[in-house]
Order: structure tokens, then C-alpha cells, then sequence
């Protein structure tokens, strides 16, 4: 296990926002886990690959850096394969190793950053499909209890970009590994108009799942700005969920917005569509910046802190309230330091 004080996390969130860390700890077995510190929720933080959380503060104690890789297809029956990755495995080269495999259900998931350890946290979602819809079982450390426990998929208590992990439970879980089930049979999911249209602009008929893995990719290199050049987190906000009345409403004053039903009594809306009918879209201040990309994108333009991109997102989410009565909820985890962190485990 490296260990490292007083350590730099700018390199090691997509923002690139300054912070630091008072011990970076960077776990690489199982057997690193068990002779770890006591988490203390107050000052300590776990980090995947930092593409879902913006620092506007330091953290006073400890970053576990969680670097547990390995990837096995360990059952296979009836059409369908499981398979076990470790935490660390990034995401986007494990979409590609299933394609490699002959396995499906990842296709839609191509090019999202970050670890596979963080993908049940917010339940990863792009083009139709979530994470939920493959995954069997989460493998984790409980802090609170010190000892191994696996979760089915109900005790994930999945949502739209929302789970246990996410919500109460927030410091209780170091996550190991997940396990998810691929089948043999490609499905394609193609319920997106932009992943429909794309695909027909290929001129493929029925396309394969490396073809649909190829299309995700190219529209996501075109239209989302690359957290390489500009410091980004993906979206920052979550399309809020309303009721269909309220979207009714709405509608009626908004003709051109867009809604999609959210189950059967409520609908979703675009929250990059209020936002730039706001007149958000490349907005900047103090070097934090509303994407000319993609209005639900904000991104560190040059050399923004973590408390300038919140501040500009809290403008962002005042006037799409005031303008249409909708609560913005904001995607990634927001660091705010120890001071105002959950302090139990529960
Ligand atoms: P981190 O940012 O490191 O961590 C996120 C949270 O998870 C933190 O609270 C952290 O404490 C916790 N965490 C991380 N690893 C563990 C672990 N092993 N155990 C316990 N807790 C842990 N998301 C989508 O859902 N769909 C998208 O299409 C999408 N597109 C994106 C595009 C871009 C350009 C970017 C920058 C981001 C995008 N995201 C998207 C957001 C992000 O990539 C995902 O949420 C991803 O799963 C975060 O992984 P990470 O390893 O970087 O997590
Ligand atoms: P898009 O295709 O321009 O569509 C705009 C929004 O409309 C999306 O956010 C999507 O909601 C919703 N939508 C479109 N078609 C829909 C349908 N048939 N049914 C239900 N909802 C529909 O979206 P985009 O911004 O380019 O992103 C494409 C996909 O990648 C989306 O799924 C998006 O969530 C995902 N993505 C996520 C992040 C992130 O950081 N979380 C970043 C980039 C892209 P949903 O977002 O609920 O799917």
C-alpha cells in the first residue's frame, strides 16, 4: 500500500481544482483493507477516479485511493455470464473488454470516466440504460461493522443516479468489487433519438454492440467537452424529476420543452434546456464556466477554485427556480470539508 502526506489531489479530480489531502493512502489488494486506519467519516474521503466530485475544500485526513483491479468472468449459463472486477478497473476499458468477450449490456455505458468501483455509487447511466440493469452484487468493506459484506441489487436501493451509497450511507461502504451479469445476446437499446440518429448516419442497418459502443463514443467526443482540456465533471446537475401535472404546466408556458415520463405519474426534464433557455450557456465567472458545448456542464475554464464553480452553479439553480418553479439538484459529490460533512456512519 503507498502512502503518501500532504499529498496534491488536483491530478486526481477531473475538475482539476486545487486540494489537498493530509495522508493519500492508495489501496491495491484486499489485504490492504483489512490493515487500513479506522475511516473516520468526518475527516476522510474514499476516491475512485475522481470524475464525479468537486473539491471546495481539503480534506484534513485521509484519501483512500481505491486501485484494486482484476477482471474474471467467474459463471456462465443459459445465454448469460457474471462477471467479478475489482474497484479499480477503469470503466470505459472495461466496457471494452466485455464487447472483446462477446458479452452485452455495457454498450450504452461506453466512454464514461471514472472506476467501476464508483459506478453502483450514483448508479452510472447514459443512452437508456443504468448500471442497475446488469449488476448482480456489490462486494464491500463496512467500515462501520468491520467486515465483508455483499449486497444484492435491492439492498443497493438503485435510483435514477441515486443509491444506498449515495444517499444515507453515504461513508459506511468502501466498495472491492462489483459483480454483473452480460449476456450472450446483444439487445440493442436504442430508445435515444441522438444514439438512433447517429447509428443511421452509418448506414448500418442492424448494427452489432461494437457498433453501437463506437456511435456512444463518437457523439460523447463531439458533444461533451473533454476533462483533459477543460476541468470537468460531466453533467452537474441531475434532469429533474416532476410530477406530470406540474410538466403539464409547464408545458403549457414552454411549448418547446422537452419532457419524458418518468414512470407513470411523473415526467423528466431537461435540465440543460432550462439552463440554457436561462441564458446560461458559456456563461463564465472566476474561471468556472457554464460549457458553449453543453449547458449542463460546468467546467473550470482557468484556474477556478471548487468554491467559484459551486458558487456559479448556485446562480445556475436560482434562476431556473425562479424561471420555472423546478428545484436543480446538483450530480456529483461536493466536497465541503470536514466542517460540514456527515458525521456518523449512518
Ligand atoms: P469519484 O469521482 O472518484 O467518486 C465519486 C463518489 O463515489 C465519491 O463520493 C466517492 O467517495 C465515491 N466512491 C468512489 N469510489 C468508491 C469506492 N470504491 N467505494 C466507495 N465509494 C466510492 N456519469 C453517469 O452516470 N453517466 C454519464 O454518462 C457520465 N458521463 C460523464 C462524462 C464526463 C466527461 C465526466 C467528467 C463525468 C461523467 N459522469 C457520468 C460522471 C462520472 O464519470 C461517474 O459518476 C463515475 O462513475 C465516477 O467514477 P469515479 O471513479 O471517477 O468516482
Ligand atoms: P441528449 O441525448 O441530448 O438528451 C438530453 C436529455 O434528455 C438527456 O439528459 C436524457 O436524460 C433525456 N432523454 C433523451 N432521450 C430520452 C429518452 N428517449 N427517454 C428518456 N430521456 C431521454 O443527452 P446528452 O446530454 O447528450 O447525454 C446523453 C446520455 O449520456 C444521457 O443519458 C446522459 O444522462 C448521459 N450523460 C451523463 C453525464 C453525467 O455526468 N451524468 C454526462 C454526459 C452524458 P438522461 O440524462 O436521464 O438519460
Amino acid at each position: 500500500m503507498k502512502a503518501q502526506e500532504h499529498a496534491s489531489l488536483k491530478s486526481l479530480n477531473s475538475f482539476g481544482v486545487s486540494a489537498t489531502a493530509g495522508l493519500l493512502l492508495t489501496i491495491e489488494t484486499e489485504e490492504d483493507v483489512l490493515s487500513l486506519p479506522v475511516f473516520n467519516p468526518r475527516k476522510d474521503l474514499v476516491l475512485g477516479g475522481g470524475s464525479n466530485i468537486l473539491f471546495v475544500n481539503d480534506v484534513p485526513g485521509t484519501v483512500y485511493l481505491n486501485r484494486i483491479t482484476g477482471r474474471n468472468i467467474v459463471k456462465e449459463h443459459d445465454g448469460c455470464a457474471q462477471i467479478e472486477v475489482g474497484a479499480g478497473e477503469n470503466w470505459h476499458q472495461l466496457v471494452c473488454w466485455t464487447l472483446d468477450q462477446g458479452l452485452h449490456g455495457l454498450e450504452n455505458l461506453s466512454l464514461i470516466p471514472g472506476l467501476a468501483g464508483a459506478a453502483p455509487i450514483q448508479n452510472i447511466g447514459a443512452y437508456g440504460v443504468e448500471l442497475s440493469s446488469v449488476l448482480e452484487t456489490v462486494t464491500a468493506w463496512d467500515w462501520k461493522n468491520s467486515v465483508w459484506v455483499i449486497l444484492n441489487k435491492g439492498e443497493c436501493r438503485f435510483g435514477y443516479r441515486d443509491s444506498l451509497f449515495k444517499s444515507t450511507k453515504t461513508h459506511r461502504y468502501l466498495i472491492t468489487s462489483i459483480r454483473l451479469r452480460l449476456s450472450r445476446q446483444f439487445e440493442p437499446q436504442l430508445d435515444y433519438a441522438a444514439l438512433r440518429d447517429a447509428l443511421s448516419t452509418t448506414g448500418v442497418d442492424q448494427a452489432d454492440a461494437k457498433q453501437v459502443s463506437d456511435t456512444v463514443i463518437r457523439i460523447r467526443q463531439q458533444k461533451l467537452p473533454d476533462p483533459a482540456i477543460n476541468g470537468n465533471a460531466g453533467s452537474f446537475f441531475k434532469n429533474p424529476v416532476i410530477s406530470m401535472d406540474k410538466a403539464e404546466t409547464l408545458r403549457m408556458r414552454f411549448p418547446n420543452l422537452p419532457t419524458w415520463p418518468a414512470g407513470t405519474t411523473q415526467a423528466k426534464l431537461p435540465a440543460a434546456w432550462m439552463i440554457e433557455h436561462c441564458g446560461w450557456k458559456g456563461f463564465q465567472e472566476n474561471g468556472a464556466a457554464v460549457s458553449s458545448q453543453h449547458a449542463l456542464v460546468l467546467i473550470n475554464q482557468s484556474q477556478a477554485s471548487g468554491r467559484h464553480i459551486l458558487d456559479l452553479s448556485a446562480k445556475i439553480a436560482h434562476s431556473v427556480e425562479q424561471e420555472f418553479g423546478v428545484i436543480l439538484d446538483i450530480e456529483p459529490k461536493i466536497y465541503r470539508g470536514s466542517d460540514l460533512e456527515i458525521d456518523s456512519f449512518d
